[in-house]
């Protein structure tokens, strides 16, 4: 999604200048590991854009990013709103120490009991309604879309998926099925049958479902599309819909959850349940984790007709539990959650300034609008050059992404929205309109 390019010239030139303060020897060193490492990088990593950001990383802690000159960048994205607690909490890090030091991994999905996996489901299902009480581990965000779809055709006999425009479920194919925007899925059709859009937050929509569909698949608040939230009256007459006609209402919150809108999940503030909850990204505080999570009873149809009704290998893996539980629970215990709201206020406080048009936010996540591409661009390159990591949206590549640690702090906030306001100056200087 970053489209800061490779040989941005106000990066470069930073670079240079900071390598140049260093003794001959370390820097001739130094430089040729770099170039060695970004050669390396450009020829035998698989490259998805043209202009990778290519920033080596070569450490983190806390709101903080550090490259291989030694630059440190304040990460107001997260890792996109994986890093909720921060790079390298120290609970994390010693609970993968630990796990590390007992087992890796020992056999695919299901079959032995590991701790970290069996404690992890149990703290998320006492933090869940009660009808969300059994959870399903994965890799990703994509393969716990790819799980509930599948859960949703078993438990209704039916196949019919309903998504959104503008949704964005993963990458895979099942999951691109339903992704919201045709641009992105029309070169690896043909794709899933029986996957149809429906408008998002419009009630006429709702009549499309019916017995023939099997689930309604929705981001309880969208993320790709710029942090758009829905009306409540909407999400629970979807809700109601759903009910009334046998369909299972998944609600994704891959990005929405532990914290970021000010609740643990975002459906809180809705006031409704989902059949099927879709975590990911912050679940394993920094380590691959997914989860669907639904009632025992639908989740119980994976079992039979035919037995191992989703395989995985490595879902679930121990040391992604151990770190995902070390990590929720700091969260709890750390109160980072209860202080959201304020931080908002905050930043939103703070981000005033003619370029801007509208800042959108639910909670410590943000779409700063500027109304075009262009300008959004250069204004992220102006942040990296000054030490700001950020981004914009898939779906909304106007805005600029704010998705932060919760852990970040007032100053850091203030540090950030300099920042931006100061880019923002700079963009009105060079006369871009
Ligand atoms: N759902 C949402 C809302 C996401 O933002 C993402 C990833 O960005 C996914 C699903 C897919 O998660 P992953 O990239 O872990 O497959």
């Amino acid at each position: 999604m970053q489209q800061t390019g490779a040989c941005d010239p106000v990066c470069c030139k930073y670079q240079n200048s900071l390598w140049l303060c260093r003794p001959f020897a370390f820097f001739a060193v130094n430089i040729f590991v770099f170039m060695n490492q970004r050669a390396i990088f450009l020829q035998h990593i698989a490259q998805t854009s043209p202009a990778p950001l290519a920033l080596e990383i070569t450490g983190a802690a806390g709101c903080y990013l550090y490259d291989a000159a030694g630059k440190e960048y304040l990460d107001i994205i997260g890792g996109i709103s994986v890093c909720n607690i921060g790079h390298r909490h120290p609970a994390v890090i010693a609970a993968i120490k630990e796990q590390a030091d007992k087992y890796l991994h020992v056999l695919v999905y299901g079959e032995f009991i590991q701790s970290p996996q069996v404690q992890y489901a149990r703290l998320l299902a006492n933090h869940l309604p009660s009808s969300l009480n059994t959870v399903y581990f994965t890799n990703s965000g994509a393969e716990a879309t790819e799980g509930a779809m599948k859960l949703a055709k078993r438990v209704t006999g039916r196949t019919q998926i309903m998504a959104f425009t503008n949704a964005y479920h993963g990458s895979t194919q099942g999951a691109l099925s339903i992704m919201g925007d045709e641009y992105w899925r029309n070169a690896f059709r043909p794709l899933l049958p029986d996957t149809w859009h429906l408008a998002y937050n419009d009630m006429a929509s709702l009549a499309s479902i019916s017995h023939k569909t099997a689930c309604v698949i929705a981001e309880t608040i969208q993320a790709e599309s710029g942090v758009v939230a829905p009306s409540k009256e909407w999400l629970q007459a979807l809700r109601k819909k759903c009910t009334e006609h046998g369909v299972l209402l998944v609600l994704d919150e891959i990005q929405a959850g532990f914290g970021r809108t000010g609740h643990h999940w975002a459906f809180q503030q809705f006031d409704i349940v989902p059949d099927i909850l879709l975590l990911g990204k912050a679940l394993g505080a920094g380590m691959p984790l997914g989860a669907f999570i639904a009632d025992r009873q639908l989740m119980g149809t994976l079992t039979h007709d035919p037995v191992l009704g989703h395989i995985t290998t490595f879902g679930g893996h121990p040391v992604s539990c151990a770190a995902g539980l070390a990590g929720f629970k700091a969260l709890i215990e750390e109160r980072y959650t209860a202080q959201v709201k304020q931080k908002e206020a905050l930043f939103k406080k703070l981000l005033v300034h003619p370029r801007i048009q509208a800042v959108r936010s639910a909670g410590l996540w943000m779409a700063v609008d500027f109304g075009s591409f262009d300008t959004n661009k250069k204004i992220i390159d102006h942040c990296l050059a000054a030490g700001l990591l950020t981004d914009w949206f898939l779906f909304a590549p106007q805005c600029l992404r704010i998705a932060p640690p919760l852990t970040i702090s007032a100053e850091q906030i203030e540090k950030a929205c300099r920042i931006i306001l100061a880019a923002c100056d700079a963009i009105a200087d060079s006369g871009i309109a």
